[in-house]
């Protein structure tokens, strides 16, 4: 069973942040500053703790989910989704989802291990992205 999340008891500014995050869609990481601008766009009179809250609030509900890649200076939003880990560029900080999740197997021994139970996991990477692997190669 999987409620519909609109049908979860959203003020509207909650439901706004919602929707601009689910319309950036999968593969779409937003700062705080780039939701609130968003926000603003639709709703002038907005304020940034309104929009911080209700982020704050959607993700404690599960409904988006926040990523701290390693070495990025603040948090990303993104609709929640399919498990997949994320890649950050050290050079030009792009942050890209990669299609990779902890097997279940690897996270039940873990759980044994541990003696007791894995409740979240989070894998980033980082790197070169291509486009600067790509301008390293020709400086
Ligand atoms: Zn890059
Ligand atoms: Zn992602």
């Amino acid at each position: 069973m999987n409620p519909s999340p609109l049908q979860a008891p959203l003020s509207k500014s909650h439901r706004l942040v919602y929707e601009i995050v689910q319309e950036q869609g999968i593969g779409r990481h937003l700062a705080m500053a780039d939701l609130f601008s968003l926000a603003q766009s639709r709703q002038p009179r907005i304020g940034f703790t309104t929009v911080y809250r209700a982020v704050t609030k959607l993700r404690d509900l599960g409904l988006i989910s926040e990523i701290t890649p390693h070495g990025a200076e603040r948090a990303y939003y993104e609709p929640a989704g399919p498990a997949h880990a994320h890649f950050r560029c050290d050079r030009c900080g792009d942050v890209q989802d990669v299609d990779f999740a902890i097997p279940a197997t690897v996270t039940t021994a873990l759980a044994a291990q541990i003696g007791g139970a894995i409740a979240n996991a989070t894998v980033h990477f980082r790197g070169r992205c291509a486009e600067c692997s790509r301008l390293e190669d020709s400086a």
